[in-house]
């Protein structure tokens, strides 16, 4: 008969036998110092493991965000193809950046506004540190004083991106791109070769 046979086991702190009294899955012997020292490793192991959730949530929101950018970037550069840049007014031709005119560092809620960031030739974004000055000049034509008040408003709210926003966004530029008619903004009457697919999901 085994109703009443309960294995023995070993302690998992001082690693001696015993019966379990309680329970078949009773971790520890009786001494209080091996149940307070179980405890306090069942503790720190479940913290441990938390703080590695939380952090690799970090990792792939910064991941997420890294895509958004790309697929911005994009959908900017494919908006501004004709444009002259932002700054020096020069032509864009050749590879040309997407350049922000509040910066990712200094104003990250701004990082995917549209309004804060244009077609920039690569020597005014990369070797005249976006070209500041002009590009506010040049900001003002393309968008209206207006608008660029109210970036200057927008920049203090502060925003949040979660993962789920981040994936919205990315599917949202990737349709934009698909429809967008480079040239149809102000200030340029460039009129596009309208490739209305039905590229639709
Ligand atoms: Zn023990
Ligand atoms: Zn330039």
């Amino acid at each position: 008969m085994r109703t009443n046979q309960v294995d023995v086991r070993k302690c998992k702190i001082c690693k001696e036998k015993f019966k379990p009294r309680f329970s078949s899955l009773q971790a520890t012997c009786l001494n209080p110092d091996c149940i307070i020292e179980y405890a306090k490793q069942v503790n720190e192991k479940a913290q441990k493991s938390e703080m590695k959730r939380r952090k690799s949530e970090l990792i792939t929101l910064a991941e997420w965000k890294k895509k958004l950018q790309a697929v911005f970037n994009k959908f900017i550069r494919t908006r501004d193809a004709h444009k002259p840049c932002i700054s020096c007014g020069k032509p864009l031709k050749g590879k040309f950046d997407a350049g922000h005119f509040y910066s990712v560092g200094s104003t990250p809620n701004l990082r995917f506004n549209e309004m804060n960031v244009h077609g920039q030739c690569v020597t005014c974004n990369q070797f005249r540190h976006g070209n500041l000055l002009a590009y506010r000049d040049g900001l003002i034509n393309r968008i209206g004083l207006e608008a660029v008040e109210q970036l200057d408003v927008d920049k203090t709210i502060e925003k949040r991106y979660t993962i789920p926003e981040i994936q919205a966004l990315i599917s949202h530029y990737k349709t934009k791109i698909e429809h967008v008619h480079p040239g149809t903004n102000r200030g340029d009457s460039k009129t596009p070769k309208a490739k209305k697919s039905t590229a639709k999901k």
